[in-house]
């Protein structure tokens, strides 16, 4: 009997062993080719040396000392590189060792930052309709998952409220175009705010590519332009979750760079760590920070394992990789090629409704035809992840992808180190998996 409490109380699951590049290796010694980086965490794979050495080298200084008396080099220079590659006046780096952390830490400035300056009736957090924020009470409020949210609701904040997210595909009418679509979408922002009261939202929060509850969906064109000029009109701060589409994994190291915006405050998580350390972190325009600075001088949070030197360690040396071996642009150059040989294998088959994405940040929608979802009760995204999970192909399937209750998708985010031959074979292996479920 295991004493371990699982994710899942009835799933038998194999023993993890190894890592091999783009493979983990079970105890039985079956490869899975890791089709989805876990949850788009894994980003260098399985056994970078230079994460390990990294680790290694800062476990053996100094692994973690509390950041009430130290701060660390790791941390410091994180921040730097950071500070240095986000565009904007996003200046200060505040780490933690998860994404729902980071989203707590980010909703807690905002309304700190209110309090600070006087305008302390701005309590309102606006969100989207399925979004995936964390599982902390206060992330899951802000998210907009309707399954996720069901049993926990009556623990939930009661001053959360969400809009329509941005999903041309699936919601733009037929005498709309994408663009047009987009900025009806983002008006319902500023009719949010509106209705709440015009100095009483303190908070819009997003994913610029929305991951796990909707399968890779980004905005259309000038849909987040026009977030942030309603944003900055009424005063609410843009707080932007990469949590899993941030840190290269769409083809440039934030997400947003591709919208032309700037938020005034980003989570990121998951690929900073690498998988290798739990690692996420709130960052923040130097305006924001300075407020707090200039009052109070304390942010009223804090954990434990706030800035853990050798977390930190492992994201410097992430960052590195990242840029000694060019990975930026090869996360665009692969995900272009992965998109187009899943859409010449799979983009005719009836029951693929829609192939989507951006960079190594591919989603696959399942259909009974056109757009129809299947009946929710035939899970067809656990079908389609444990086919190609028992064929050695690691892909992250989710339900729930219209509406909370019906639709299936699946996340196809492998690391950046993938090569050609690697996409051949989750190619194959996906397209095998599909036709045997589907048919
Ligand atoms: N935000 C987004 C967009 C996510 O996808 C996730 C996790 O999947 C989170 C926040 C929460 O991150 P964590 O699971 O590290 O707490």
């Amino acid at each position: 009997m295991s004493n371990v409490f699982p994710r899942h109380c009835h799933a038998q699951l194999p023993i993890i062993a190894n890592g091999d590049g783009v493979y983990l290796i079970d105890t039985n010694g079956n490869r899975y080719l890791d089709g989805c980086s876990g949850a788009a965490v894994s980003c260098l794979g399985h056994s970078n040396t230079a994460i390990a050495t990294a680790v290694k080298d800062q476990t053996t200084a100094i692994a973690w000392a509390h950041t009430s008396f130290f701060t660390s080099a790791p941390a410091e220079e994180l921040a730097t590189m950071l500070a240095a590659a986000a565009p904007g006046d996003i200046n200060r780096v505040y780490f933690v060792c998860g994404g729902s952390e980071a989203i707590e830490a980010a909703v807690k400035l905002a309304r700190q930052y209110f309090v600070e300056c006087e305008q302390p009736q701005r309590q309102h957090i606006i969100a989207r309709q399925q979004s995936y924020h964390g599982n902390t009470l206060g992330a899951l409020s802000i998210g907009g998952n309707i399954w996720r949210r069901a049993a926990f609701a009556p623990l939930l904040l009661t001053n959360t409220h969400h809009i329509e997210p941005c999903h041309y595909w699936r919601w733009g009418q037929e005498n709309e175009s994408p663009e047009e679509y987009g900025l009806r979408m983002a008006n319902q922002l500023e009719e949010k705010i509106k209705e709440l009261g015009e100095e009483s939202v303190a908070a819009f929060v997003a994913e610029p590519v929305v991951g796990a509850t909707m399968g890779a969906v980004a905005a259309t064109a000038g849909y987040f332009a026009r977030i942030r000029e309603i944003c900055s009109q009424y005063g609410v701060l843009l707080i932007l979750d990469e949590v899993m589409c941030g840190m290269g994994r769409t083809g440039t190291l934030f997400a947003y760079e591709q919208e032309n915006i700037t938020p005034d405050i980003v989570c990121i998580g998951k690929g900073i760590g690498g998988g290798v350390q739990p690692l996420a972190a709130m960052l923040c325009t130097e305006k924001i920070y300075a407020t707090i600075a200039n009052n109070s001088g304390f942010f009223q949070h804090g954990h434990t394992y706030l800035g853990h030197p050798t977390a930190c360690a492992a994201g410097v040396a992430v960052l590195q990789e990242i840029e000694k071996h060019h990975l930026l642009a090869r996360t665009n150059d692969m995900g272009q090629r992965l998109k187009e040989s899943l859409i010449e294998r799979l983009g005719e088959h009836p029951h693929i409704g829609d192939i989507r994405g951006r960079g190594l940040f591919l989603g696959m929608e399942f259909v009974t035809e056109g757009k129809t979802p299947f009946a929710p009760q035939k899970k067809i995204h656990a079908a389609i992840k444990k086919a190609a999970f028992a064929r050695g192909l690691m892909v992250y399937g989710m339900g729930g992808t219209i509406d909370g209750d019906s639709g299936d998708h699946i996340l196809i985010a492998p690391p950046f180190i993938i090569e050609e031959s690697h996409i051949d074979e989750l190619v194959d292996k996906l397209a095998d998996t599909v036709h045997d479920v589907l048919g």
